[in-house]
């Protein structure tokens, strides 16, 4: 039979891209998990998306109870989940304020982390349940929490700090709306997000991948500057970013060939390893890439897990 994936964020960039290069495969039923069923529809349509090979279901990872509604509405499908890319994400470099989720949880971390981590949670039981060769979960990474490279470096940088401020419930009223605990700062905040996204796929391979054999890896496809991840920067960084890293950092990929690198990471028989964070060379092959001091601390790790586990209320 067919695969059947979920992929969160279809309808644009990485995710969108994906979706197509797995629907075009003929070998995997895409589930587009979209908060926007219209800009979704239109996207599958726009890529030439063969329509037997996809679903359109909803999904706004910035409200808890839409995530539980989603677990509901795709356990009622019946269709299996064979694997899980948590791919959507919010990035907001300007912003001088927070803004919040719809339980009060400052948005970026909110929807890129925990939303994504009260949705893998849930549907692990599902991934367990499905009688496919190789099942996996996959969280979308980045460099830029990694400040063991270049890019990771770039101030503000990543830190989870003692995560005052998330045990607090990143509200902005008694506690800080940052995990550290600091000020507000949207482009840390992001970062903040995908350390917790990597050290998420790590927690979840330690406890998880020997009892159900499923498995859990990260990856970072390449500087896809062209994406709407950008779109709330500001305009001569919009018109700039995409030279710079195709000319100078080299960094740049195109939304198809990320889209691809993510493809093969769901379905490439050969990248079964769990725990791995995958990145590829200039010459396009995937390799095992190394995570930076923090965003491979398993201490972290299981703070981060269990304190995300109260916010969504799994514990
Ligand atoms: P896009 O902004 O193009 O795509 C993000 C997707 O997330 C959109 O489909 C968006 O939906 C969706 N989304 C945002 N908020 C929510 C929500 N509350 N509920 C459901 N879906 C939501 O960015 P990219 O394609 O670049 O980003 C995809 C992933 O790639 C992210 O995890 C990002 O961190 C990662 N990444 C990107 C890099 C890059 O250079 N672009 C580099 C490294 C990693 P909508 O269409 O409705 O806005």
């Amino acid at each position: 039979r067919k695969g059947s994936v979920v992929v969160t964020g279809a309808s644009s960039g990485l995710g969108l891209a994906t979706a197509k290069s797995l629907a075009e495969s003929g070998k995997w039923h895409v589930i587009m998990a979209c908060r926007d069923f219209l800009k979704a529809e239109r996207a599958a349509k726009a890529a030439g998306m063969p329509k037997e090979n996809y679903t359109i279901m909803h999904l706004d990872l910035a409200s808890l109870d839409s995530v539980r509604q989603f677990v509901d509405n795709f356990r009622r499908s019946e269709r299996p989940l064979d694997v899980l890319v948590c791919n959507a994400a919010v990035y907001q470099p300007t912003a001088k304020e927070p803004s919040f989720t719809a339980e009060g949880f400052e948005l970026s971390v909110g929807t890129n982390h925990l939303g994504h981590f009260l949705l893998s949670r849930l549907l692990l039981e599902d991934l367990n349940k499905s009688d496919y060769p190789s099942r996996r979960l996959i969280i979308v990474g980045s460099i830029t929490g990694n400040t063991n490279t270049l890019a990771g470096n770039v101030p503000p940088k990543a830190n989870l700090g003692d995560l005052r401020g998330l045990a607090g419930g990143l509200n902005g009223l008694n506690s800080s709306s940052m995990i550290d605990g600091g000020d507000f700062d949207g482009a840390k905040a992001y970062k903040d997000s995908k350390v917790c996204n990597m050290l998420t796929m790590q927690e979840f391979h330690r406890r998880y991948h020997e009892d159900t054999g499923i498995t859990f890896n990260s990856l970072y496809p390449g500087c896809i500057a062209t994406t709407g991840l950008f779109r709330e920067h500001i305009p001569l960084f919009r018109l700039l970013f995409p030279p710079f890293q195709k000319y100078i950092t080299k960094g740049y990929v195109s939304e198809e060939e990320a889209g691809k690198r993510l493809a093969q990471v769901v379905s490439d028989p050969s990248l079964t390893k769990s725990g791995v964070y995958w990145s590829w060379n200039k010459d396009s092959a995937s390799f095992e890439n190394q995570l930076s001091q923090e965003a491979s601390d398993a201490e972290k790790a299981r703070k981060v897990w269990e304190v995300s586990e109260k916010l969504v209320g799994l514990a």
